[in-house]
């Protein structure tokens, strides 16, 4: 299993905002939408930084409410880790685990055509086990 099948299964919509936006405008769309992060882009599409609701929660113990109304380019993760379609289910899990994140935007040729969330990546490693097992338990039974 890679991204290319996950995102087939996903569809390849992400939810992403400009970098003018406040943190308020950031926590309202991710409420609404109920996801955990937004992949913040440039004017060209291009991919300037990633914020997640651990970094709102991270602003507002910092700042106070006061936060909210600032920019979320004071929020946002700048170095973001993106994945490619070619990618495996193995070397994501590898990468969230050893980043600590739970968000991979993919990007191929520089454009961003999907993100692949925790979520995602354990809803289709249990499939894989069960699917595993199911064979196993078939082996076992006719031989
Ligand atoms: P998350 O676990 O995705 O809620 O994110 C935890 C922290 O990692 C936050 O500071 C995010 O901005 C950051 N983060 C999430 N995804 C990525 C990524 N793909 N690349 C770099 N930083 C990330």
């Amino acid at each position: 299993m890679n991204v290319a099948a996950i995102l087939r299964q996903k569809g390849r919509a992400v939810t992403t905002v400009q970098p003018d936006i406040s943190l308020q405008e950031v926590a309202n769309k991710l409420a609404a939408k109920r996801i955990g992060a937004v992949v913040v882009v440039g004017a060209g599409g291009e991919v300037r930084g990633i914020v997640s609701e651990r970094d709102i929660i991270r602003a507002l113990a910092t700042d106070g409410t006061g936060a909210l109304a600032q920019s979320v380019t004071q929020t946002m993760t700048r170095q973001v880790v993106t994945c490619q379609e070619t990618d495996t289910l193995d070397e994501l899990m590898a990468m969230m685990t050893a980043r600590r994140f739970r968000h991979l935007p993919v990007v191929m040729d520089g454009a961003l055509v999907g993100i692949v969330s925790i979520g995602d990546v354990v809803k289709h490693h249990v499939a894989e086990v069960e699917m595993e097992a199911t064979a196993m338990r078939e082996y076992i039974t006719h031989s």
